[in-house]
C-alpha cells in the first residue's frame, strides 16, 4: 500500500463491536473477565488498551515496521529508549540536538551512569573516534533541530551494523512522510507525535517503531513497567491527525520552500538554513534521503543582532511566537531562549546555534500571506 492510503486506514478496523468506522475512545481502565485470567486480550489499560493498540499498528505502518509503542510525550520514548542500557555503557548522540533530549541524557541519565558523547555527526570521523568497546548505541537526528543538518542515515546505521550496536533515529521533523529509517539500517525509530504526526497542536505523544522482535519485547515491558502511557483521548486526537499526514506534509513542504526563497533574498536576511535551498550544505545528501524538504527552516538577519532577532519576532502575527512545531498553524521560536536553553551557551555556540538564531515552523496556511507577515516585521 502506499503512503497516503495507509495514512488514511493503517491500522484501523471497523469496531468489533459495533461496526463503528472510527476506532472508539476506549475511556477505560479495566476489563471484565469472564473467569480469572480469561480475558478477550485486554486486562487494564496501563498494559493495553484498544485505542492505543489501533494508533501503534498505525504508527509502526507508516514506518515499515512491524511493532509500535506509544508513550506519555516524546521524551517519555526516548527515556524508554536509554532504559535499554546499562551503567557504563556508552552512548554516542549528535551534537545539534533537541533540547530536551540533550537535558534527559546529561542531567537523568548521566548520574544513573550513561556515558554520553556529544560529535558533529556530519563527518564519520567525529563518530568512530568516539567509538569505544563500551559504546552501545548511536543517537542520530536528522534534520536537525534547530540548524537543519542533514546525516546521512545509511552510512551511520552500516558503521552501527559493524559494530554490533543500535542505531536510534528521532524522526519527528521529517515525520514518516519524508523519510523511513528503519528502510535504511535504524533498528529504533523514535517521534515526538506531538509534532507533525498528531499535527494540530492539541496533544503531546511519543512513539517508536522497530523490526526487532528482542527491542520491541523490551521497550514495551518498559511502558509498562515505567508506566509512561498516553491517554486513549489522545490516541484518537493522533489517529484522526494521521489521515492527513500526507496532504499535510505536501503542503508544509511547498510553503517552507517558497519562504525559505524569499528570505534567502531578502537583503536584511544572513543566513538560511533549510536543506531545499540549493545553497545548503545538506541539499545534495537530502534530495536523495527524503522525499521532500520538510516544513522547518531557520535564519539570521544580517549583523546579528540580539535586540532585532527580538523585535521581529515580537511583530509576527501570522507566526505564533511560541515552543513546537509540526502543527497546522505557523510558528515562531528562540531556540535560544525556549526550545535549547537547557543546553548550556558555550555548548549550543560550540554546535553553531546562535542567540540571534530564528526557527520557523511553517504552517499550511496561504504562503502569500506568512510571507507578506515576514515582510512586514524584518521591515526594511
Ligand atoms: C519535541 C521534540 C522532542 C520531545 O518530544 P515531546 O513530545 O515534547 O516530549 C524530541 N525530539 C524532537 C526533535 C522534538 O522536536
Amino acid at each position: 500500500m502506499k503512503f497516503g492510503t495507509k495514512a488514511v486506514h493503517a491500522g484501523v478496523e471497523p469496531d468489533p463491536a459495533t461496526g463503528a468506522i472510527m476506532t472508539p475512545i476506549y475511556q477505560t481502565s479495566t476489563y471484565v473477565q469472564e473467569s480469572p485470567g480469561k480475558h478477550k486480550g485486554y486486562e487494564y489499560s496501563r498494559t493495553h488498551n484498544p485505542t492505543r493498540t489501533a494508533l501503534q499498528n498505525a504508527l509502526a505502518a507508516l514506518e515499515n515496521g512491524k511493532h509500535g509503542i506509544c508513550y506519555a510525550s516524546g521524551l517519555a520514548a526516548t527515556d524508554a529508549v536509554l532504559k535499554l542500557y546499562r551503567p557504563g555503557d556508552e552512548i554516542i548522540a549528535t551534537n545539534d540536538i533537541y533540547g530536551g533530549t540533550y537535558r534527559i541524557m546529561k542531567k537523568v541519565f548521566e548520574p544513573f551512569g550513561l556515558i554520553f558523547r556529544f560529535v558533529d555527526m556530519s563527518e564519520t570521523a567525529n563518530i568512530t573516534d568516539a567509538f569505544s568497546d563500551k559504546t552501545k548505541m548511536i543517537w542520530i537526528e536528522t534534520p536537525t533541530n534547530p540548524l537543519l543538518k542533514i546525516l546521512d542515515i545509511g552510512k551511520i546505521t552500516s558503521l552501527c551494523k559493524e559494530n554490533n550496536i543500535h542505531s536510534v533515529v528521532d524522526n519527528t521533523f521529517a515525520s514518516p512522510y519524508l523519510q523511513n529509517p528503519l528502510d535504511i539500517g535504524a533498528d529504533i525509530v523514535m517521534h515526538s507525535v506531538t509534532k507533525y504526526l498528531g499535527g494540530h497542536s492539541d496533544t503531546v505523544m511519543g512513539a517508536l517503531i522497530t523490526n526487532n522482535d528482542e527491542l520491541a519485547r523490551q521497550l514495551a515491558f518498559i511502558q509498562n513497567a515505567s508506566g509512561a502511557v498516553p491517554g486513549p483521548q489522545d490516541c484518537f486526537l493522533v489517529l484522526r491527525g494521521l489521515k492527513t499526514l500526507h496532504i499535510r506534509m505536501q503542503r508544509h513542504c511547498e510553503n517552507a520552500m517558497q519562504v525559505a526563497r524569499y528570505l534567502e533574498n531578502h537583503p536584511k536576511v544572513g543566513k538560511v538554513y533549510y536543506p531545499g535551498l540549493p545553497s545548503n550544505p545538506g541539499h545534495e545528501l537530502a534530495s536523495r534521503q527524503m522525499k521532500d524538504f520538510g516544513g522547518m527552516l531557520s535564519f539570521e538577519l544580517n549583523g546579528d543582532i540580539y535586540e532585532e532577532a527580538v523585535k521581529t519576532m515580537e511583530q509576527l502575527k501570522v507566526f505564533s511566537l511560541g515552543e513546537s512545531l509540526g502543527g497546522v498553524e505557523s510558528l515562531c521560536t528562540h531556540p535560544a531562549s525556549m526550545t535549547h536553553a537547557s543546553i548550556p551557551k558555550e555548548e549550543r555556540l560550540k554546535a553553531g546555534l546562535k542567540d540571534t538564531l530564528i526557527r520557523l515552523s511553517i504552517g499550511i496556511e496561504d504562503v502569500a500571506d506568512l510571507i507578506a507577515d515576514l515582510e512586514q516585521a524584518i521591515g526594511d
